[in-house]
């Protein structure tokens, strides 16, 4: 598993939207659900779960998109992309849509969700697969096996 620079930046497709990552993910995941393949317009979403300390936005105002709910999905005004979620009740951590950092060689998902939405022929590399989400007490281990193998990488 490829290493993700740190510190690095990112942005949405137009570039009026910047933001800066300077502590690794503690977790990145590939999720298959129907509200991530309507809001990414594609198979699954891609997310790199950054603590929050170490996730900045440099330039421009995301706003708010998607459901509006608790869970707080932010989208650059100009061009609409979905770049970030702030998840309800997880204010540590923030799960920054991979593929807006600039040097996307070292995304590769470690964990899958919401396998029983996926569409039929998609196959990710992911190493741990659930048909929904991972329990609450599977996180600590698989955390601490993301950060073992990132360390050998
Ligand atoms: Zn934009
Ligand atoms: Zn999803």
């Amino acid at each position: 598993m490829s290493k993700l620079t740190i510190p690095q930046e990112g942005g949405c497709r137009c570039g009026q939207v910047r933001l800066k990552i300077s502590a690794p993910p503690i977790i990145t995941m590939a999720c298959h659900c129907t509200g991530c393949q309507k809001m990414s317009s594609s198979a699954f979403s891609l997310s790199a779960a950054i603590p929050a300390e170490g996730f900045e936005v440099i330039a421009g105002e995301p706003v708010i998109g998607g459901l509006h709910g608790a869970t707080r999905h932010y989208f650059c005004p100009h061009c609409l992309t979905w770049m970030f979620t702030r998840p309800e009740g997880m204010d540590w951590f923030v799960n920054l849509r991979s593929t807006m950092l600039d040097d996307t060689s070292g995304v590769a998902p470690f964990v899958e969700t919401f396998t029983s939405e996926k569409l039929p022929w998609v196959a990710t590399s992911a190493v741990h697969s659930y048909e929904t989400f991972p329990p609450m007490e599977a996180f600590g281990g698989l955390m601490q096996e993301f950060a073992e193998r990132t360390a050998s990488a």
